[in-house]
């Protein structure tokens, strides 16, 4: 209770101010820069209150505890305001080159998500070219077997013929082998190759 002689008003402590984070971003929590909460360089001029973490609210680092007005900061926390709308700001439209100083959580777990997946789709695609040369080797070795089966178990009449002329008609192995083991059933079936000036490397250019 006041004596007589109190008359000046007690003193009101400053309350901050509050953290007004639009609901347009991510939560307060993911984008705020939480990097910059520290006494480095770039430090932020205030510190934060998320007791109620509903309604955040700053405090300037030189905040005089007091204040003249109730509900009203003090002058150092009144140019806090500022400070929050300009990091807003920066949340809003985060440039390319933006130090992931100056982002918050959700920022640098999207630009995390992004390398990953691009390191996944690099991988992917690496791993895709790797099988395909793969099968590329599997089929050519393929073919080249099927061509020597073709010549060892097969009498070939003018072998070297039928293959250069295959090879000067710009054939590939695979063309050259399905070719002559299409001439071979065909030639072999009905009487063996009996008919001795049958030439292969005709009929095979033919097919
Ligand atoms: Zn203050
Ligand atoms: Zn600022």
């Amino acid at each position: 209770m006041c004596s007589d002689t109190c008359f000046l008003k007690p003193d009101i402590v400053c309350p901050g101010i509050p953290i007004n984070w639009p609901d347009d971003l991510h939560t307060f929590f993911m984008s705020f820069p939480w990097a910059r909460y520290h006494d480095g360089p770039d430090r932020l001029p205030f510190t934060v209150d998320i007791t109620v973490p509903r309604l955040p609210r700053a405090r300037s680092k030189l905040c005089s505890h007091l204040t003249i007005r109730e509900d009203y900061p003090c002058e150092e926390c009144g140019e806090v305001y500022a400070h929050v709308y300009h990091l807003i700001d920066i949340a809003r439209n985060p440039k390319a080159h933006t130090n992931y100083h100056y982002l918050g959580l959700a920022h640098m777990r999207d630009i995390l998500v992004k390398k990953h997946a691009d390191q996944v789709n690099q991988l992917k695609l690496q791993a895709c070219n790797d099988s395909c040369k793969y099968m590329y080797t599997l089929t050519q070795l393929d073919d080249y077997n099927r061509l020597v089966m073709a010549i060892s178990e097969n009498d070939i009449p003018r072998i070297h013929q039928v293959i250069n002329i295959a090879l000067r008609n710009g054939a590939s192995i695979r063309e050259i082998v399905n070719k002559l083991e299409d001439a071979l059933e065909g030639v072999y079936q009905p009487r063996g190759y009996g008919a001795s000036d049958l030439d292969i490397a005709t009929l095979v250019f033919r097919l």
